[in-house]
Parts: structure tokens; sequence; C-alpha cells
């Protein structure tokens, strides 16, 4: 029996250090949540008598005769710290919803700022690669945002140099998918719609040139046109997506302060992680990023 999320209520912090009051607890969960009872030689596929070494930190197969880890394979494999710190940083990252910044985090598990840059780096990796595969359908708003850069009073699509790109796709009332582009091409907007969204879908964006034709791709296309400031006709609006950007860009500056352009990606994927899992409580979502810090657990795995 393997050990699921389902099995873990930890809805705050004093929960998590019962739940994993020591490193062997922590391993513990690896073990069952990999392989259940009966831990599998990652050299020889032997299932019989592994046995562990080291004070547990370390299992061993007698048909080889080879060690291996319990952490193999989990983003907590090349990582020095103690699980407990890891497990510390994976909880509290999915349960603030705007976010932590490593200062903070470094300050909760005593580590280095540095050390606490990495681990949250690892984790939003992590939730990015959580399994959206499930094209978007329905009503779909699309928009694209620029983020970040030093100078002001460019218009929205100016091309300014120094900003990030982000560009968006919400299902209403479904999950959200945040990627960064390159440029606001037609192609570029068009190419990263055809990956994510359903042909049968009715797709909304504002009246940019950028948008246009997507009606013979479409079910339909729902034009709303900002540049006459117009923002809800009837079912027709870019809302969802445009509160989703205030969130985003809320939190990259209440939290983050700045983020340079090579990173933008993975708070996109952080803040798109935490939207799709909005519906979740505390302990289902630690559970989910556990999971999958783990290497085992999807989102689609989660809400089947
Ligand atoms: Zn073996």
């Amino acid at each position: 029996m393997k050990t699921t999320i389902k099995e873990i209520p930890i809805n705050n912090l004093l929960q998590l250090i019962k739940r994993f009051p020591n490193e062997e607890t922590c391993r513990e969960f690896l073990i069952q949540s990999r392989w259940g009872d009966v831990p599998v030689c990652i050299h020889c596929g032997n299932t019989e008598k592994i046995y562990k070494i080291q004070g547990g930190k370390l299992l061993k197969c007698p048909k080889c005769r080879k060690p291996f880890s319990m952490k193999v394979g989990t983003i907590f494999e090349d990582s020095a710290l103690p699980l407990q710190k890891w497990f510390h940083a994976i909880f509290v990252v999915s349960a603030h919803k705007k976010g932590i910044s490593s200062c903070q985090l470094a300050r909760d598990i005593d580590v280095t700022q540095k050390t606490a840059w990495h681990m949250l780096h690892r984790i939003r990796l992590t939730m990015s690669t959580g399994s959206f595969v499930k094209p978007l359908d329905g009503i779909v708003e699309v928009d694209e945002t620029f983020i970040g850069g030093k100078k002001r009073g460019y218009g929205k699509r100016g091309f300014p140099t120094d900003k990030s790109i982000a560009f968006g796709i919400v299902q209403r009332d479904g999950e959200a998918r945040i990627q960064t582009i390159p440029d606001v091409k037609g192609n570029t907007l068009k190419s990263a719609i055809r990956e994510n969204v359903s042909p049968d879908s009715i797709v909304m964006t504002d009246n940019f040139s950028g948008y246009k034709g997507l009606d013979k791709e479409y079910k339909e296309h729902g034009v709303i046109s900002h540049s006459t400031h117009k923002y809800v006709d009837g079912i027709i609006h870019t809302n969802t997506i445009e509160g989703f950007w205030s969130l985003l860009k809320r939190g990259i500056v209440g939290i983050y302060h700045h983020v340079s352009k090579e990173h933008l990606h993975r708070y996109c994927e952080e803040f798109e992680y935490r939207y799709n899992s909005r519906k979740l409580n505390d302990s289902a979502r630690f559970g989910l990023l556990l999971s999958a810090c783990n290497g085992r657990l999807t989102y689609k795995d989660l809400i089947r």
C-alpha cells in the first residue's frame, strides 16, 4: 500500500513537525511513497530483503550488494540538507498564498539566503513539471503582459526591451497556463494558444492585432476592445486573466521585489501552480507538492 497524500493531514506547521519529527520519518515517507512496503533495488530490480544501512540513511540490496538512496530521482537527491528542512520549505511554499521570499525562508529554516534561494527554485521547478497536459476548453481567456524593467511610460505593446513578456491562458472556472514568450508576434501568440487550447473552445482576447484570425481556428473568437475602454460585453471579457496578472504582479512586487528576466518563467510557474491548486486545502496542496518532489505524483493524479 503506497502512501497517498490523503494520509498526510497537515494543515499547519505544528502538524508538519508532529508528522515529521526527525530525519527518519522523512526518509520513511520517501520510501513508502515511492515503493510502498517493498523497496525495489534501483540497480538490479531485486525486491527481496532490501535493508537499511548507515543508520537508515541508505538502502542496500542483498542480491547485487550495492547501496542506494531513497532520495534518488527526487529533488532532494544531491542535497546535503536535512529532509526536514526541505519538507518545511515545501510546506511553506505550498501554504503561503502569495509566495515566500528566500530571505524569509532562510530565517525560517536556518539556512543561508543563497541556499534558500536554490531550494525555492527547485520547488518551483517541481511545480512546473506538474502534469497539466489536458488542453483547456470551454471559454478561454488569453492575454499577454509586460513585467519588470525599469523604464516607464511605454505603451502596453511598445516592445520595451528591458521588460519580460508573460503570456497567460485561463479557462473560466478551470486551470491557467502561464509562460514567458520572446515577443508578441501573431505567430508566437497563436502557437502558444494552439499548444494549450482545444479547437472547440471559445477564445476571448482584447483587440490586439496579434490575435486576429483566431476565429478561423476556434469555435468562436470574442474580442473586447480595450483600446476604446470597453471591458465587458456580455460573456466577452478578459477579466479572469487580468485578475491573474494583478495577483502575479502584486506577488512579485510584494514578495520578490523584482524578478530578473531569466527567472520570470519560474515565478509564472509558481503562480500558475498556486492558481490551479486554489481549490485544495493546505494539506492536499502540500501532499501534492511533496509527492511531486518525490517524483511520484502529478496534479492530474490528485484530481482524478
Ligand atoms: Zn540489487
